[in-house]
């Protein structure tokens, strides 16, 4: 039972909800409006009362949330109507404002029974800024995830932490007067894969070349990043050259037993690789751009050799 305290609390709470609350009788008759309507739509509900909504509201007639009122009334559905569809059917404007833009609103319909009669309620959030607060926050993750380490398609280092990790490992191997070797590899004929399976199988086509390169590197130094396209780089610390050798001859082998089927124009019928190495030296590519350039020759090398091969710095 209810008391006439408790009716008072209802509609004194009715008027203080941050949000629009209109009820509507089976004939789309208002027969409730809350007082948050009225400084955003200049109408109170003794002018609206008793009138039928999209006579209040004509520019609402065909649209989504006509056909939720119907839907509410005829068949009993609740309906949360998409913000995408029209951010904001009602024209409701910030507060006293007349000629501001509308309000953004996440607007619900939902049917209800109340002694033996159909109403249906239709409640209106403000939700201005979220659509833009959201943007701006996908512009950051997507400008962090930019400023990261890893290649988005193949989940290997990129070419950022390429650069900082040869770097890093170049001054390491000069103070301590180590070792190290970069490989450069290519994949052979690869413009004829896409061509023949389409760029989409490209894709992960590079995905399972980076993922054997990374899984053919042992040691927790040694760094297999996407260098370009479909150019995979290794940066091997405390490796010389002999040891640089056998481990991209182990690569190239073991990308060709994959049997990753190739298109009718490439070299093999599987997909193959192409790899230059280069080591430092006393006085001799001791720097990040000498030893990049020296691998990309020998790279350079093994195509014109006839590709699906390793090329070593200083054996052209
Ligand atoms: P070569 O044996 O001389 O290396 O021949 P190639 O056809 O592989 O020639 P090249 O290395 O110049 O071609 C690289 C091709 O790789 C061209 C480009 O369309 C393709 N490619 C580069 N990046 C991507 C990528 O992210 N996805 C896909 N699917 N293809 C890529
Ligand atoms: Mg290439
Ligand atoms: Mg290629």
């Amino acid at each position: 039972m209810i008391t006439s305290n408790q009716e008072a609390i209802a509609s004194r709470v009715l008027n203080l909800v941050n949000g629009g609350v209109i009820v509507l009788d089976a004939d789309q008759h208002i027969v409730l409006w809350n007082s948050w309507l009225t400084p955003r739509c200049g109408r109170a509900a003794a002018r609206v009362m008793g009138h039928p909504l999209f006579e209040v509201f004509p520019e609402l007639r065909g649209s989504r949330v006509e056909a939720a009122v119907l839907a509410a009334f005829a068949e009993d559905i609740a309906t949360a109507i998409p913000q995408t569809d029209n951010p904001s059917p009602f024209p409701l404007r910030a507060a006293g404002s007349f000629d501001g833009p509308r309000i953004e609103q996440a607007v619900s319909v939902s049917p209800f029974r109340e002694e033996g009669e159909t109403f249906c309620l239709v409640e209106i959030r403000d939700v201005s800024g979220t659509v833009e607060r959201e943007k701006r926050l996908l512009d950051h993750a997507e400008s962090l995830r930019a400023r990261s380490y890893v290649d988005g398609l193949t989940g290997i280092a990129n070419r950022r932490y390429f650069d900082v990790a040869l770097d890093r490992e170049l001054r390491r191997a000069q103070r301590l007067g180590g070792s190290l070797s970069l490989l450069l590899t290519d994949i052979d004929s690869f413009k004829a894969y896409n061509d023949h399976f389409g760029h989409q199988a490209g894709d992960s086509c590079l995905s399972s070349v980076a993922q054997a390169l990374a899984s053919r590197l042992k040691r927790p130094a040694d760094v297999a990043a996407r260098y370009g396209g479909e150019e995979f780089a290794a940066i091997l610390p405390d490796t010389d050259a002999e040891q640089a050798r056998q481990l991209a001859e182990s690569i190239r082998e073991y990308v060709a037993s994959l049997n990753l089927p190739h298109a009718p124009a490439a070299l093999r019928p599987y997909v193959t690789l192409s790899i230059g190495v280069a080591s430092i030296e006393k006085g001799r590519l001791e720097d990040a751009r000498a030893l990049i350039e020296a691998a990309d020759k020998a790279l350079y090398a093994a195509k014109r050799g006839g590709r699906d091969r390793v090329v070593v710095d200083g054996e052209l």
